[in-house]
């Protein structure tokens, strides 16, 4: 017997809600979900008038809901922002190359002007040759570092205010829980916020979709008729976030709150002041938002044009020491010579 729709419209139910399990027909169910993505945006204050905002676009099923989600309440509530797509490029054939394709095509539906910036331009590296040197252990760590910085020189050179970004309810549910499995209470300190960085050597990010649950963008899309790039990349490994995300989706199917609920969890944790958090500053070399001296992107190529590929990775690494050391026998070299011809 069919079900009516539970928001009491009248019309007949056609889904079942993730999020909550309630019935709904496709007109109520589009608009409690964009409804929740005003309601993060006003709540948080993410947008004033005038904005310039670089919406960060894989051609995948979260970035293109966001796209076309901003698009529909900047419309609708006249938020009065200027919205652009921004693309990174890694250079990962069967893949990136693909996915752009899907990108370029959201830039001609929703009519968003698009700017492209690829690792090979920024770095002289492309993902695929980068897995050559390395292999597939440790590439993801690569891509990140590098995919972050390239968002914040592509956010300068377009001259925007902020980068969106598509993570989704899920994503920082996992963030939450990888954190408290590694103890990395610095990073969970700070990733549940809806707008992150900011300040004099950073853009601020902003998570719209914070609390919009991948399957409801997934069905957001498919009712929608949205194009989207599905296939995952080919050099996917990452299995610590993969056992966070089946322990989450296995949580779900509990309690669809559950994902929430962890989210409240992280939002409310108090830590105490021995909780190091780490001094932002500018990378000397590339002039980017840094930690550390030279920053990780840095740090990560040195060791890629040096021939030394893994010499970055992991924590305080042996490669920064390396690097470092490095570095110190070249300015004593360069200092005994300089003395030399001082003679
Ligand atoms: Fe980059 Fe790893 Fe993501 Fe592939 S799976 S795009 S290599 S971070």
């Amino acid at each position: 017997m069919p079900i009516n729709c539970a928001v009491g419209c009248g019309n007949k139910a056609v889904l079942k809600r993730p999020k909550t399990g309630d019935p709904f027909c496709k007109e109520c169910f589009f608009n409690a979900f964009e409804n929740e993505i005003h309601f993060t945006i006003t709540n948080n204050k993410l947008f004033t008038p005038g904005l310039k905002v670089a919406i960060g676009a894989s051609g995948g099923k979260d970035s293109t809901v966001l796209a076309y989600v901003l698009k529909t309440l900047n419309e609708r509530y006249n938020y009065g922002v200027e919205l652009t797509l921004l693309s990174i490029d890694e250079g990962i054939t069967g893949y990136r190359d693909d996915s752009l394709e899907t990108v370029k095509q959201n830039r001609d539906d929703y009519k968003m002007p698009l700017k492209i910036l690829s690792y090979q331009e920024l770095y002289g590296w492309t993902m695929d040759k980068i897995v050559e040197q390395i292999g597939r252990s440790n590439n993801c760590t690569f891509c990140g570092v590098f995919r972050r910085q390239a968002l914040e020189r592509g956010a300068k050179l377009l001259g925007v205010d902020c980068i969106a970004t598509g993570h989704n309810a899920d994503d920082i549910a996992e963030t939450v829980l990888m954190n408290i499995l590694r103890g990395d209470t610095a990073r969970l300190r700070r990733c549940t916020n809806v707008r992150t960085g900011g300040g004099q050597n950073s853009i601020p990010r902003i998570k719209p979709l914070k609390y919009a649950y991948e399957k409801e963008i997934v069905m957001y899309a498919h009712y929608k008729k949205l194009v989207y790039f599905s296939t995952e990349c080919v050099f996917a490994p990452n299995a610590y976030r993969g056992h966070a995300r089946e322990l989450l989706k296995d949580m779900e199917k509990v309690d669809p709150e559950a994902i929430l609920n962890i989210i409240h969890s992280g939002e409310q944790m108090r830590f105490n002041d021995f909780v190091k958090q780490p001094t932002r500053g500018k990378c000397d070399r590339c002039g980017f938002l840094s930690s550390q001296q030279p920053c990780k992107a840095c740090t990560l190529l040195e060791g890629l044009n040096r021939g030394l590929p893994k010499l970055g990775i992991g924590k305080k690494s042996k490669g920064d020491r390396m690097i470092a050391s490095q570095d110190k026998q070249l300015a004593l070299r360069e200092k005994s010579n300089l003395v030399k011809n001082d003679f």
